[in-house]
């Protein structure tokens, strides 16, 4: 269950807030001033912050400011009634979302739990860039071993894929039959290397001839390459 960090110096609601968490299972750490507040948030792995914004020695708004240089950990601001100006500046400073005090604890355990999901589907994506291979409108999935074309998923078999995905990663270098027998087939070449021109006839009939694309070349007398256009 995620960690909360309850950064609030009003000590009642703090506890309060800290026994409903408790209650729908959270784990909670209570920070009663600003300082203490960012140095728990940095350290102590907390998943989601409940920041409240009049906070002795570091306001919650300066708070934010600096936990944003770092974090990208979801920040919820406790702010007084109709204090405007806190609401703006502290979205400006980065908090995802706000709530004025007093507030009903349903409506905040709803607010805890969307900021929570938003948070794990944007680090979810952002690791997904991080294992994307493209060319062009080609675009391979490393982790789901899926291979798109703009919107169109290819269907590839597992060869296929393999062979498309050693190409891109040697992408602008000119590979043998040799080297994609031995990387992609994983045994040792000993004599026919035409299954290699077979699947590269595969790949180029389900990306070139469907798309009208020219993306796997013939470097004659060596194999073949993916080559940027230049
Ligand atoms: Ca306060």
């Amino acid at each position: 269950m995620a960690k909360i960090l309850i950064v609030e110096d009003e000590v009642k609601i703090a506890r309060f807030v800290e026994l409903e968490l408790k209650y729908e299972g959270y784990e909670v750490e209570i920070a009663n001033d600003g300082r203490t507040g960012l140095d728990m948030a940095l350290h102590s792995g907390a998943d989601l912050i409940l920041l409240d914004i009049m906070l002795p020695g570091l306001s919650g708004i300066e708070v934010c400011r600096r936990l944003r240089l770092e974090s990208e950990i979801p920040i919820i601001m406790l702010t007084a009634k109709d204090d405007v100006t806190d609401k703006v500046a502290g979205l400006d400073m980065g908090a995802d979302d706000y709530m004025t005090k007093p507030f009903a604890i349903e409506e905040l355990l709803a607010r805890i739990r969307v900021a929570l999901n938003r948070h794990t589907k944007r680090v979810a994506e952002s690791e997904e860039k991080k294992d994307e291979l493209s060319f062009g409108k080609l675009c391979l999935l490393l982790g789901r071993h899926a291979a798109y074309f703009g919107e169109d998923e290819l269907s590839l078999t597992k060869k296929e894929y393999e062979l498309l995905e050693y190409l891109l990663k040697n992408k602008n270098i000119a590979v043998t039959r040799e080297q994609l027998l031995n990387n992609v087939w994983g045994y040792e070449y000993f004599g026919d290397t035409n299954v290699v021109d077979v699947y590269i006839r595969y790949l180029r009939q389900k990306i070139d001839d469907r798309f009208g694309v020219h993306v796997i070349s013939t470097v004659r007398g060596v194999g073949y390459i993916i080559k940027d256009e230049k």
